[in-house]
């Protein structure tokens, strides 16, 4: 079985810490993974890490809560960094209205610069959204309006309904963390149950979100195993075929990932 963690944040181990925590990854048959920026000063560390071993890639972008530290960037200068061959996405960005980091039209600025670096560069912009359903789907229209089509996912769902069937809509995909697998996370199993199969992915978000029955330790990429088994169970597939799909999904949103 061959699964990819679509979105996790390596730079939160050591150096120390990493060779074991890729070890257990590959030990759990998870055989690539994203690591995922969040301030833009990060990148050349994404780069270093991804060109160290074959099976990370990485994405760059200001997480919303990280919106307000540096004057938002050009699309342009977003869109150069992922010239490497590594550089696979855009983000992640998005809103976050829960914790409220950065002033919420610092925060739109910074979501639409990202969207317009996916519209000019072809990648797929992870978005991070959080009790901002609205605005997510108002500003995707809205940039899509201007700028035209551009592949994105919402990573480590948690929003409502609406927001993942509009954003299926519109193309996108959506990938399911650990919280799939809590217990109160019945609506949004629901949900994962619904979805059309090809526009799924997961991902741990790692190191925060451990899935049940690691749930309130650290997490890391191996941990993708057990959300993607309760994703397996909630769709009625085997858990190959899950990791098949995923798999296939994650190759046609990431094309530089081939
Ligand atoms: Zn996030």
């Amino acid at each position: 079985m061959n699964l990819i963690d679509s979105h996790c944040h390596l730079d939160y181990f050591t150096d120390d810490e990493l060779p074991s925590v890729l070890a257990r990854a590959s030990a759990a048959g998870v055989v690539e993974m994203v690591t995922i920026g969040t301030r833009l000063r990060q990148a050349p560390r994404s780069q270093a890490l991804a060109e160290s071993q074959p099976n990370i890639w990485y994405t760059v972008g200001v997480h919303p809560h990280n919106a307000a530290e540096m004057p938002v960037p050009q699309p342009e200068v977003i869109a150069a960094l992922t010239a490497h061959p590594k550089a696979i996405g855009i983000g992640e960005s998005g809103l976050d209205y829960f914790y409220d980091k950065a002033p919420r039209a610092v925060q739109q600025d910074n979501f639409r610069a990202h969207i317009k670096a996916a519209q000019a560069t072809g990648l797929p912009l992870a978005i991070h959204a959080r009790d901002a359903d609205e605005d997510i789907a108002r500003l995707l229209l809205e940039e899509r309006d201007r700028g035209g089509d551009f592949a994105f996912l919402l990573h480590c769902f948690s929003s409502g309904r609406a927001l993942a069937e509009a954003a299926v809509q519109q193309g996108g995909y959506v990938s399911f963390s650990g919280i799939l697998t809590f217990p109160k996370s019945t609506e949004l199993r629901e949900i994962a149950r619904d979805l059309p199969a090809e526009r799924l992915l997961v991902e741990t978000d790692a190191p925060y979100l451990a899935p049940v029955p690691l749930r309130g330790k650290r997490n890391e990429p191996a941990l993708v195993a057990h959300t993607a088994r309760v994703l397996a169970e909630t769709r009625g597939l085997a858990p190959d075929a899950l990791a098949a799909l995923t798999t296939a999904n994650f190759r046609r949103l990431f094309r530089k990932a081939a």
